[in-house]
């Protein structure tokens, strides 16, 4: 068959890795995609935005499925056009991206049906959501109702910081995003990812997964896309899972079933593992990056037909077979990230990092110009490995990024800090 991954990151460079490998796969196209997407793809240049182009190559092209990568086409509808235009897509239709698009939908969704998650209200206008604050008190939590590209969320530890995030959001600060305002209780605990393939009715969950938001060790500095990750997480026991699935996932696929728009698609849910158990941050219509990163690493089972499955509607005894082994991710970002990174850096020592044992790195923000590969973005390259322990995992990745010769980026030094951590606790 013939598929067209999207999406230029390194989450896409995983899928392209793991898609590659499948017997099922004639012809493998990404647009735009990156080049290290092109060692397992043809890339192709689309505008996203641009449903009847990407319609027309599909056509032009024979192409079975389409996937989508990145949730904000996925929003935008990109599903439904080009389902209605006949092609097969892996990704939830823009009802049902509505999780990720509409905070204030998914959490007026979670009260609806009991699903756990932090006590929160809705706003319009900055007097009440000030009001509120004042009430409520600090720490909370501030975030933009749409899509803010991961600079929605503020977490405030004073009631100043708070009012500052609400006037910002109101004065237009994030764009239409903040045009509406959710403020929520600040949940205490460990964060966890829990990905799981959804066909409309049916979820299979994929391993454990967590990732470093912050930008600096110690989980300190601005949160970003994420710095790193790593699965499994260890204190993510499986009657913490398997409440999660029951008390969360499940009732919303009932839900959206229910609303008639069922989900189909990668579903991630954001947990706070809490004192009470498992509660829901926040709902993502797509694969985590990087958590997508070590999942594929991770993932033994051909993903080809997994995400057939999942379109088609027919999960229901389906399996899926993952490697015991860990597998850790290192974001290297170019200096500046999340703010204004430098573009054009030089990067050398890719060779030599991948060949020690284990290590896969994916691409993210590069662009190659000759035979040089240059940053082009803020998050550069996913060096990644994979090993019997989290603890030599994460050896292996930093083995790699020290052959890694580029001055003008930067990495975290404690990426699975947090699981080994965890590891003695449990
Ligand atoms: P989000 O973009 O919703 O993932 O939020 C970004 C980050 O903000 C999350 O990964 C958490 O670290 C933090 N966060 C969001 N909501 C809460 C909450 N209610 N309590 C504590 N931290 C939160």
């Amino acid at each position: 068959m013939n598929i067209l991954l999207l999406g230029s990151g390194g989450r896409e460079h995983a899928l392209a890795w793991k898609m590659a490998d499948s017997p099922l796969v004639d012809r493998l196209y990404c647009a735009p995609g990156n080049p290290g997407i092109a060692n397992d793809a043809e890339l192709v240049n689309l505008d996203l935005a641009d449903s009847a182009a990407v319609a027309g190559f599909c056509r032009t092209h024979g192409i079975d499925l389409v996937v989508v990568g990145p949730e904000a086409p996925l929003v935008a509808g990109l599903v439904d056009a080009l389902e209605g235009a006949g092609v097969a897509c892996f990704g939830p239709s823009q009802a049902a991206a509505r999780l990720e698009g509409s905070k204030g939908f998914a959490k007026d969704l979670c009260r609806a049906h009991a699903i756990p998650t932090a006590a929160y209200e809705r706003f319009t206008a900055a007097v009440p959501a000030k009001a509120y604050l004042r009430r409520q008190g600090a720490p909370i939590v501030v975030k933009a109702d749409g899509l803010a590209a991961g600079k929605g969320v503020v977490v405030a530890t004073t009631l100043a910081e708070a009012e500052a995030a609400v006037d910002l959001m109101f004065s237009g600060g994030l764009g239409a995003a903040g045009a509406e305002v959710v403020i929520e209780e600040f949940l205490a605990g460990e964060e966890v990812s829990l990905l799981a393939l959804c066909d409309g009715e049916t979820a299979i969950a994929l391993p454990t997964a967590a990732d470093h938001k912050r930008v600096l060790d110690g989980e300190r500095g601005p949160n970003t896309g994420g710095m790193g990750a790593f699965s499994p997480v260890p204190l993510m026991t499986p009657a913490h899972e398997q409440r999660a699935m029951e008390t969360i996932v499940g009732p919303t696929l009932r839900a959206l079933k229910a609303m008639g728009t069922p989900y189909k698609g990668v579903l991630y849910a954001g947990l706070m593992i809490t004192a009470d158990g498992p509660k829901l941050i926040e709902y993502n219509v797509r694969f985590g990056d990087p958590e997508c990163q070590v999942l594929m690493l991770r993932l033994m089972s051909d993903l080809v037909p997994a995400l057939v499955a999942a379109r088609d509607g027919v999960l229901k005894n389906f399996d899926l077979r993952f490697y015991p082994q860990a597998a850790l991710c290192v974001v290297m970002a170019a200096k500046g990230y999340p703010g204004d990174a430098l573009k054009g850096s030089v990067i050398g020592g890719l060779k030599e990092a991948a060949a020690i044992d284990g290590v896969e790195i994916f691409h993210a923000g590069t662009k190659r110009e000759g035979d040089r590969i240059l940053a082009n973005g803020g998050r550069v390259l996913n060096v990644c490995a994979v090993a019997p322990s989290i603890e030599v995992a994460r050896e292996r990745a930093y083995a790699a990024v020290d052959k890694i010769r580029w001055p003008e980026g930067f990495c975290r030094r404690d990426i699975g800090a947090r699981a080994i951590k965890q590891t003695a606790r449990f």
